[in-house]
């Protein structure tokens, strides 16, 4: 009888840090999801609306109101009632968003707490955003990436004696710890079982993923092993203040690449949002 062959992997693998730098991202993925070469945030969109409902002062109660339901009712908000939220300054009615906001988060998640803890892999770097000390331009760092034993000793500590359930592995962007090292140190996370102090087995159940983008088929191998979310943190979406903070020349400094891949307008009101909440509060992150 014929042994099946395996499937040959199609992630691709990069010889040094500069190769990967070249030629990581894949203009075709990104093409795909931007129909006639528009991106789905479009920031002379997002501008006139803010200004419009600048222009219509947000205090009318009947209009706030209209909006505050839809909300009590878990509808997404349209970018041109995201706006007129942002554009609220009357005490009354903002005291009536915050009850809102209350009532649709415990609608949602109602008093569940969700507790995770985070595992940093590496620092490895080829990015060089200008808020991170994980950037491959910072000489005094000192570069480190676990080893499979180091990461059972920290499953040891946070399953075995804190009593952690869920991980957020965290990774820098680098060759050395791409698609294969991620998986293989999620697996290793999912199999480490250890005693926790009063004699149960114990250990992790849920690997969440903090990295950069990566192509589809790399994504299709951490769904294989069990990941549980992919997060990939954007620390701004307004294109001129991104580009100052990531260079041009660096992976992380391709906007495109960077941003979700989708078309949905609703992703709009919720650019517009994280505009409104993050271009005045630090900057900080991994990947
Ligand atoms: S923020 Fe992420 S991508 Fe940028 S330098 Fe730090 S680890 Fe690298």
């Amino acid at each position: 009888m014929q042994t099946p062959t395996a499937t040959p992997s199609k992630i691709r693998r990069f010889t040094s840090a500069s190769d990967y730098r070249k030629r990581f991202v894949i203009q075709e993925q990104i093409d795909k999801y931007l129909p006639g070469g528009k991106h789905y945030i479009d920031e002379g969109e997002i501008f006139s609306t803010l200004s419009t409902a600048e222009a219509a002062r947000a205090n009318d109660p009947v209009r706030i109101r209209e909006i505050l339901a839809k909300s009590r009712a878990i509808e997404t908000l349209l970018p041109e009632e995201t706006a007129t939220l942002i554009h609220v300054t009357d005490p009354d009615l903002l005291l009536e968003m915050e009850t809102t906001a209350l009532a649709v988060k415990k609608s949602v998640y109602d008093n569940r707490i969700v507790m995770f803890a985070p595992l940093y892999m590496s620092n490895l770097c080829v990015n060089r955003c200008a808020y991170c000390g994980f950037s491959c331009g910072n000489e005094e760092q000192k570069r480190r990436v676990l080893t499979m034993d180091e990461v059972k000793q920290e499953i040891g500590v946070l399953a075995g004696k804190i009593g952690h359930k869920r991980l957020i592995a965290v990774y820098g962007e680098h060759p050395d710890t791409s698609t294969d090292y991620i998986a293989e140190t999620i697996r290793t996370a999912y199999s480490h079982l250890v005693k926790s102090p009063h004699g149960a087995v114990v250990g992790i159940r849920r690997v969440n993923v903090n990295a950069a983008p990566l192509p589809i088929e790399d994504l299709r191998v951490l769904k294989q092993v069990g990941i549980g979310t992919f997060q990939v943190f954007q620390e701004t979406y307004h294109r001129a203040t991104y580009a100052k903070l990531h260079p041009a020349d660096t992976v992380k400094g391709h906007y495109d690449w960077r941003t979700p891949r989708s078309t949905a307008r609703w992703r709009q009101a919720w650019t517009m949002w994280a505009w409104a909440c993050c271009m005045d509060s630090t900057i900080g992150s991994s990947s």
